[in-house]
């Protein structure tokens, strides 16, 4: 018998199987989907079973497969087809598919290596009455007692209680103990919590769902802030349970709405599998186990748990679908609708897209009838919307008050008389984010990328967001020697700085990515902060997502304007959404909320929108500007980076690759570029961008990977495309 094997290689030169000889050991138990280790030259390499045949299809001596990795399949039907799935949608190589799908603890790199975990179980030799019976003593007997429920006691739990007695009745026989395979993730058990009533909006929804619960079919969950779509979501997996099927529930990144996860746990107990980024190796490897072994019924993870080997999936839920976390920024590219879709035809499930602002891309297919539009207009708590100021900030720097304006500041003020909390949005880590010395003009800037340097205070350090560079701050500049260096660019470091200045009572909070690295460190933060151990959160965009805290009644935004600059079709788009999600954390109970946007640019029509908390005005007047400039939803994107460590030869080749674009597409489709990337030098690499606008083109997919073989072959450049931008 002969094996198919893919070579576990990201390298789209060897994206194709190879065939190897089954030996006679490996006949009975090798299946496809299984990673197997294979010679390949004078290399010993992992690789994926595709296709078991009788006979091979070569005719040389085949050498034979080494060794069969995995005891079970990992890969299968419906994952083996994914994979085939995301390379006809990203032009990637099939490995790298597989690659993206699998936990790293099945991946072939060196040190992902985690191994399944093993606790030793105690059990009863003899009946219970019989072991009762030989007991010495009443702690023996109390710990014999623990097996009556279930047979087994962990031998750590029985430790706990008293170590000589597990000790004396292992000797005596009375017991005896087996290691057994255990998961590494215990989620704390929580209190169960009753499901709540619907509001008649909720009750719609709800209702639309379950009707077709049968279905391929794509809601659109619309609901403002606060609407309650968690409820939604808990009541369609609860009946999905009852029929025995099992729910996937993507967010855009767990670690940071804990509470999220909190819900589910109170609600339906401890099966629940949780996967995302902040879990280590084994952790990530025994939660997909775990649902693969089908003890998981509902899966609740970011981007990559879209591939959680559930084999009976009742509902696909995608909550604050606008989120650009859905994407996946390196190869493959793929985008999670694209595979929920899939899943959603495999497995005959609905999908529910939640938001509050979804992109103009989501909205546009629901207005034309391929989603299925519900709306939730009212918060579930009958509560009001907040109440939003614009503040001009030219007018505050003219006044003397450089970060905060005189409103905010009395506003924070009162909240703390009131003992009620606030949270503060300024989306900048670091502490200033441009140095430069007054006496010679001198600027901080990466020796290897173009971006100026952020001095982060804590660790009196200069660092690059770009590549991580790090340098030591002197003192003096190093051009002049003067000691005469100033600190431009507000960011959280510096903010905290001040806030503890101004409002020397109060306790305050920082959440960006500096301090929250640490494992743990995030949920404790928000904890506490929940528990009004805080009084005020600072914060980057990772405070505005999801979070529901019922004691905030003022959200402050600073800088408003650092992501409408960003020079990105889509950055109106991300400021609406950014801003409209901040706002919405205010006044999530009895007392209404107050939200205050700091801006240069108060007369800023997207602002203004955030202001009115108006989405369709939004959407109405951004689907103008789309239409004009030709953008999505209008057009199709297509996006080709060219990078190179050399300038004029990464130039000269965009060149080329433009050109030959331009004469073999579509007379429709638009060619831009090339031009000098956003992000033009990172790491000493330079990047050149090309454009391609497109509405019908059979020819482009084609086109594109014949340019892509184009370029394999020549190693001083790189071609990256984006077929989904
Ligand atoms: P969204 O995700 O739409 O922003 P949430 O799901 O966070 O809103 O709900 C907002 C708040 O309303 C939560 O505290 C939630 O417990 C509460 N809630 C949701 N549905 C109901 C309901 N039917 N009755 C009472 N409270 C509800
Ligand atoms: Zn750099």
């Amino acid at each position: 018998m002969v094996a198919s094997v893919l070579l576990e290689i990201k390298a789209k030169s060897v994206d194709k199987t190879f065939d190897y000889k089954i030996p006679e050991f490996l006949k009975e138990t090798l299946k496809v989907g299984m990673r197997v280790s294979i010679p390949f030259g004078a290399q010993k390499l992992q690789g994926y079973v595709l296709e078991i045949k009788q006979e091979k299809s070569v005719n040389y001596e085949l050498k034979e497969i080494i060794e069969q990795l995995d005891d079970e399949v990992i890969l299968n039907k419906e994952l083996l087809q994914i994979g085939n799935h995301i390379k006809e949608l990203t032009l990637s190589s099939l490995s790298s598919a597989y690659n993206t799908m699998l936990p790293s603890a099945l991946k072939a790199k060196k040190n992902n290596k985690a191994s399944k975990k093993y606790e030793s179980y105690l059990y009863l030799n003899h009946s219970l009455e019989e072991s009762y019976a030989l007991c010495k003593n009443e702690i023996q007997k109390e710990l014999i007692s623990l097996f009556e429920s279930s047979g087994t006691i962990s031998k750590k739990e029985a430790n706990n209680i008293s170590l000589s007695a597990v000790k004396t009745l292992l000797k005596k026989e009375i017991i005896f103990e087996k290691q057994e395979e255990c998961y590494r993730l215990q989620i704390g058990l929580e209190e169960l919590d009753q499901k709540k009533e619907l509001t008649e909006e909720q009750k719609n929804a709800y209702e639309e769902i379950i009707k077709r619960k049968e279905e391929e079919i794509t809601f659109l969950l619309h609901g403002v802030t606060g609407s309650g779509k968690t409820e939604i979501y808990m009541q369609v997996i609860e009946k999905v349970i009852e029929e025995k099927k099992q729910a996937l529930v993507l967010v855009p990144e767990i670690s940071l709405t804990p509470q999220f996860v909190q819900n589910f746990t109170k609600r339906f107990g401890s099966h629940i599998a949780v996967l995302h980024s902040g879990l280590s190796i084994g952790e990530k490897y025994d939660e997909w186990r775990k649902i693969m072994h089908g003890n998981s019924n509902i899966v609740i993870g970011a981007r990559s748990a879209i591939f959680a080997p559930l084999k009976n999936i009742g509902i696909i839920i995608i909550d604050e679908c606008h989120s650009d976390s859905y994407k996946q920024e390196n190869n493959p590219k793929y985008h999670v609708f694209d595979i929920a879709q899939f899943r959603s035809h495999y497995h005959k499930c609905p999908i529910i897209l939640g938001s509050a602002t979804p992109t103009l891309e989501i909205m546009a297919r629901a207005k034309k009838g391929l989603f299925k539009l519900l709306t939730l207009k009212k918060r579930a708590q009958n509560n009001s919307l907040p109440t939003c100021l614009l503040v001009d900030s030219k007018e505050e720097v003219k006044k003397g008050n450089s970060i905060l304006s005189e409103i905010l500041e009395q506003k924070i003020k009162d909240r703390l008389e009131k003992q009620e909390q606030v949270m503060i949005l300024l989306n900048r880590r670091g502490h200033s984010t441009l140095i430069q010395c007054s006496a010679c003009g001198f600027v901080y800037k990466c020796p290897y990328c173009d971006i100026t340097l952020t001095f982060h205070k804590s660790t009196k350090n200069l660092r690059c967001h770009y590549c991580g560079y790090t340098k030591y701050l002197d003192n003096r500049c190093p051009e002049c020697k003067e000691e005469a260096l100033n600190y431009y660019g507000l960011g959280t470091e510096k903010l905290e700085n001040i806030l503890n200045e101004k409002f020397p009572t109060a306790n305050i909070v920082r959440m960006d990515t500096d301090t929250t690295s640490k494992k743990g460190s995030l949920e404790k933060m928000m904890k506490s902060f929940q528990e009004k151990k805080y009084d005020i959160l600072i914060g980057t965009q990772m405070i505005s997502k999801g979070l529901d805290f019922p004691s905030v009644t003022l959200v402050g935004i600073l800088n408003a304007d650092i992501t409408l600059n960003i020079p990105d079709f889509r950055s109106s788009e991300k400021t609406f959404a950014l801003l409209y999600q901040a706002s919405g954390r205010a006044g999530r109970s009895k007392i209404p909320g107050e939200v205050v946007i700091e801006t240069f640019n108060p007369d800023n029509k997207v602002l203004k929108l955030v202001q009115n908390q108006d989405y369709y005005g939004f959407y109405h007047y951004e689907m103008q500007i789309r239409k004009l400039l030709k953008y999505p939803p209008f057009y199709y994107i297509a996006h080709l980076i060219i990078k190179s460590r050399d300038y004029e030869f990464a130039k000269e080749e965009a060149k080329k690759t433009s050109e030959f674009l331009k004469k073999n597409v579509e007379e429709t489709t638009i060619v831009l570029g090339p031009t000098i990337a956003n992000m033009f030098r990172v790491n000493n690499v330079y990047h050149f961008e090309i454009m391609i606008k497109y509405r019908f083109d059979d020819k482009l997919k084609t086109i594109l990977k014949e340019l892509d073989s184009m370029f394999l072959i020549n190693r001083k450049v790189e071609l990256e495309i984006d077929l989904n931008y």
